[in-house]
């Protein structure tokens, strides 16, 4: 059994403090959700938890069985067993699903010789066209498929835990109903998954059950309860939490430069030319 252990998590970008002390903590086969408005910083605790570069963590910590992953790299972070699927995932021109996950496989000590046959397990398992499994990482996929896409790499790499954002963004109702019913499979297998699931929607929560959901506002955990608080805040939306005075940021921002993110294939140095 895993445990993630966030404590007092703080960070800021440029010197704008965005995550103002985050405490939480995710057990094998649990499913956090956490729901907050736009620009609340939801995305940032996602990419500080996985270490995307371009974030400075002021305080506290994030502890995975115990490692500090905030020495980490996120590199290391995701061979110590933790999944981020992106809110907007990244193209990798000329780095295919199975060459990434077979360097991942070889990287972790296991044998690189069952990938295909796992990828195309996987994809068949959720709908994914095989003709689109060969291409490029994510190039030329649309939004629905990129989640797809991910959902098949979670399936393959079987971290730990998976932090989710917005998983369902992009995704029609059969596509969400396959990913989010594949998740849950995960969180109920041998070595169950843990999941932090980011959403605006109660129904990425019609096959995944969340055991705690979260509202988070402004750089905080305002509240937590049970899978029924989703339902709730999908009817009476964060008002409650939001400042109208201040403005909000919302959807991809400049800063969601793709190319200045590290993906696994950056890692692994995976790039052709
Ligand atoms: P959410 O995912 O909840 O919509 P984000 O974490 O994307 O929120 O953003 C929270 C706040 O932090 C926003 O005001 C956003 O503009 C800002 N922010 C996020 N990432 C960066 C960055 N790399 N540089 C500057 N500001 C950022
Ligand atoms: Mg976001």
């Amino acid at each position: 059994m895993s445990e993630l252990v966030i404590t007092d998590l703080r960070a800021s970008v440029g010197d704008k403090e965005i995550l103002k002390g985050v405490s939480l903590t995710i057990r094998s086969g649990e499913v956090h959700a956490v729901m907050g408005p736009n620009g609340s910083g939801k995305s940032t605790l996602s990419h500080v938890i996985t270490g995307r570069p371009g974030y400075t963590v002021t305080g506290g910590s994030v502890l995975l069985d115990g490692v500090e992953l905030l020495e980490l790299s996120a590199w290391e972070r995701a061979r110590a067993g933790l999944f981020l699927a992106m809110q907007y995932p990244t193209e990798v021109p000329g780095v295919s699903l199975e060459a990434m996950l077979s360097a991942a496989a070889v990287a972790a000590g296991r044998d690189a010789s069952g990938v295909a046959a796992a990828i195309a397990h996987e994809a068949e398992t959720i709908g994914f066209e095989a003709k689109l499994i060969d291409r490029a990482l994510n190039v030329d996929l649309s939004g629905g498929e990129k989640k797809r896409n991910e959902t098949i790499q979670l399936g393959v790499l079987a971290p730990k835990i998976a932090v989710l954002d917005e998983i369902d963004s992009g995704l029609d109702v059969d596509a969400m109903r396959a990913v989010t019913r594949r998740i849950e499979q995960a969180t109920n297998a041998d070595e169950p998954l843990g999941v932090l699931a980011i959403t605006h929607y109660k129904r990425l929560f019609e096959e995944l059950e969340p055991d705690a959901v979260h509202v988070f506002a402004d750089g905080v955990i305002q509240k937590s309860g049970g899978a029924e608080l989703a339902a709730e805040l999908e009817d009476t939306g964060y008002g409650e939490w939001v400042d109208p005075n201040v403005a909000v940021d919302d959807g991809p921002s400049a800063f969601d430069d793709p190319f200045g993110d590290t993906t696994f294939a950056d890692r692994l140095n995976l790039h052709e030319g």
